[in-house]
């Protein structure tokens, strides 16, 4: 509008938050860059995710294509130890990559506002402006910024010091495997659906996502792999975030440096506790993923001329499949807050009474999903662990978002 000021925004954090912020706010006609700490480019380094219509109607909604988002598949099905099939139900869902959705987000940005390789040390705020301090010693000023910048988030931890994840008594195991390397009777079985094994107190899942380059050609995708396992923090954790020279690793290990004993042991569990099918797909694993699962919740999301979102301010164990649906309606409720109150700081407050209590019953419902797969449970776990591990819970209540708005 001729006369008025554009409003400007800093974004911190170049992943889903991030795009999904940036891509609504330029959107609504504010000036936006965004600043990734990371100087390599993310994409690559993404497995499977579930593309729930939420999150594909906000992506129609930016004017982005989905056709050919993922594969689709109908079914659901779990294998007991010896390969039978237990149960099975229709459960139409698109499965994706998480790669395919950052390329997606990253093309519609342009590039020459995405910077690369600049951290956020700290912020510093008056009430007529905010300003963003880089670790190289640089500072940006701006109307707002947004804290994007994931589960270890340095906006977050100025303002809420206190926040931290969680960790939640049981790790993942997760891999990307090429179609073609499964042998034809386990594809047979397996690729079409949603497969799950239940050994007691662990959950198995495999799906068909995207091969490189979006390929969705059969034979030419790729199969995603997720196997939750307990693991006390204290003992069990610590040793598999050992690696071979004896060093422990802080949070996660890189994949490359997972030692061969905690990888020959998952090789063996897999013979002592899964189907034969999965059996043939843990085989094919050669570097496998481990991610500790956490939990982490915030009470605040606003704080004068900043907001956090996505995985800074909440993050829900992966069982409802919400992580970049969520990022994405924090993303469009901060931009209705923006456009419905002029003055920043007081559309922030808007934005968090609308997002916090939605984002703490996800993480609610996730930690209930999740409960039967903790080393460790209270005795109010141990309920909801009953109510959530049977075949008939799994099977209906895993990587949807229905029970949450029924
Ligand atoms: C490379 C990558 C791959 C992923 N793959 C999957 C997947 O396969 N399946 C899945 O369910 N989820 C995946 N996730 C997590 C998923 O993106 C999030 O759970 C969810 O989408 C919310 O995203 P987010 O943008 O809030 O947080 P994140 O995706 O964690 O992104 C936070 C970003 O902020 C950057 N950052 C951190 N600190 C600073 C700082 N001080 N200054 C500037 N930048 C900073 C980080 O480098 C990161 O790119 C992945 C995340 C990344 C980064």
């Amino acid at each position: 509008m001729p006369g008025l000021k554009e409003q400007r925004a800093v974004i911190i954090g170049g992943s889903m938050s991030g795009l999904l912020s940036a891509l609504q706010l330029r959107r609504a006609g504010w000036a936006v860059d965004i600043y990734e700490r990371l100087g390599t480019e993310l994409s690559g380094r993404g497995a499977g995710i579930v593309a729930q219509h939420e999150l594909i109607e906000r992506l129609r909604g930016l004017g982005l294509a989905t056709d050919g988002l993922g594969v689709e598949v109908l079914k659901r099905k779990i294998f007991d130890r010896e390969g039978r099939l237990t149960e099975e139900t229709e459960c139409p869902q698109v499965l994706t990559a998480w790669e395919r959705v950052y390329r997606l987000l990253r093309d519609a940005f342009p590039p020459e506002h995405y910077y690369r390789g600049r951290g956020l040390a700290k912020v510093t705020q008056t009430p007529d402006k905010v300003t963003a301090h880089f670790s190289d010693g640089e500072t940006i000023d701006a109307d707002l910024l947004v804290g994007a910048d994931g589960i270890r988030s340095t906006v977050r931890q100025q303002f809420l010091p206190d926040v931290v994840p969680l960790y939640a008594g049981y790790s993942a195991w997760r891999a990307l495997l090429a179609e073609s390397d499964i042998p034809h009777d386990v594809q047979d079985t397996l690729i079409e659906g949603m497969c799950f094994g239940l050994p007691p107190g662990e959950q198995f899942l495999g799906y068909p996502v995207a091969g490189p380059d979006n390929d969705l050609r059969p034979g030419h995708r790729r199969y995603n792999v997720i196997w939750y396992r307990p693991a006390d923090e204290k003992t069990k954790l610590q040793w598999l975030l050992t690696d071979d020279s004896g060093k422990t690793h802080e949070i996660s290990i890189p994949p490359p440096l997972i030692s061969r004993a905690a990888r020959a042991e998952i090789h063996e569990a897999a013979e002592r506790s899964l189907a034969p099918q999965f059996r043939a797909i843990v085989k094919l694993i050669d570097e496998p993923i481990l991610q500790p699962i956490y939990d982490l919740e915030s009470p605040h999301m606003a704080f004068g001329r900043v907001a956090i979102i996505g995985d800074a301010a909440f993050v829900a164990r992966p069982h409802v499949g919400a992580g970049v649906s969520k990022a994405s309606d924090d993303a469009a409720a901060l931009v209705e807050a923006l456009q419905a109150e002029p003055d920043v700081a007081k559309a922030l407050k808007r934005f968090e009474v609308a997002r916090l209590p939605e984002n703490g019953r996800i993480i609610q419902w996730a930690r209930h999903l999740g409960a039967y797969l903790q080393a460790s449970q209270t005795q109010e776990e141990k309920t909801r662990a009953g109510l959530h591990s049977t075949d008939s819970a799994v099977i209906v209540e895993t990587a949807t978002l229905d029970f949450l708005y029924a």
